[in-house]
């Protein structure tokens, strides 16, 4: 079983994931909690390259590259073992990240990210929550957040209103795999809203 969160900034990721957690280990299964970009140590070692490129400009194929050998190393080593033992695998972003950002945000071309994840992944979630929230208010929630700097400086409001929109469409694409939560919400009511999708997941 394999679960991801997605969204955009400030969308409380982080607070749904404890909500996906508990409810899983509530209900005696092995949760196997992972991140991305990162989840091994080489893994996380491209992460640091990709959130402080230092004075050089990441360039979005690079970007796109670089997620992608990240995803490539976390699947062999750490998905895949971890599904095969039975686990649940919940991951924070997955390959619908790249669709949104370095795709609808980034401006490249779906078709090299469809490929990438065809020979590189592999591997789609069975559930995909997608954290909905308006880009000003997600702005508002993380500022003063260690963001991605180059981001900060050069990404305005309609990069993130192009990947929100990338989000949505991958949603509407596929209604089966995604749930779609309202994450302008209280902690407390998103929490109880991941809790229902999941539950109505594991149940049917
Ligand atoms: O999930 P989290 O918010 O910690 O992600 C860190 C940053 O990575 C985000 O601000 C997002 O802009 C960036 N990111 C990205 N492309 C991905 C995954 C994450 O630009 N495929
Ligand atoms: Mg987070």
């Amino acid at each position: 079983h394999f679960i991801s969160l997605e969204g955009g900034e400030g969308a409380g990721k982080t607070s749904a994931i404890a909500a996906v957690r508990e409810l899983l280990a509530a209900r005696g299964h092995e949760v196997a909690l992972t991140r991305e970009p990162g989840g091994t140590p080489l893994a996380e070692r491209i992460r640091e390259l990709l959130l402080n490129p230092q004075d050089e400009t990441l360039e979005p194929e690079t970007e796109l590259l670089l997620m992608f050998a990240a995803r490539a190393q976390h699947v062999r080593q750490i998905i895949r073992p971890a599904l095969q033992r039975g686990a649940f695998v919940v991951s924070d972003r997955f390959t619908d990240s790249s669709y949104a950002y370095q795709g609808a945000g980034r401006g490249l071309d779906p078709a090299w990210i469809e490929a990438l994840e065809r020979r590189a992944v592999g591997i789609r979630p069975g559930l995909t929550l997608l954290l909905d929230l308006d880009v000003r208010e997600g702005r508002a929630r993380t500022s003063g957040r260690d963001l991605w700097p180059d981001r900060i400086e050069s990404e305005q409001d309609d990069f993130f209103e192009r990947v929100r929109v990338g989000f949505r469409q991958r949603a509407a694409a596929e209604p089966q795999r995604f749930r779609l939560i309202d994450a302008s919400r209280s902690p407390a009511e998103v929490g109880a809203a991941v809790t229902r999708a999941l539950t109505d997941w594991l149940e049917q």
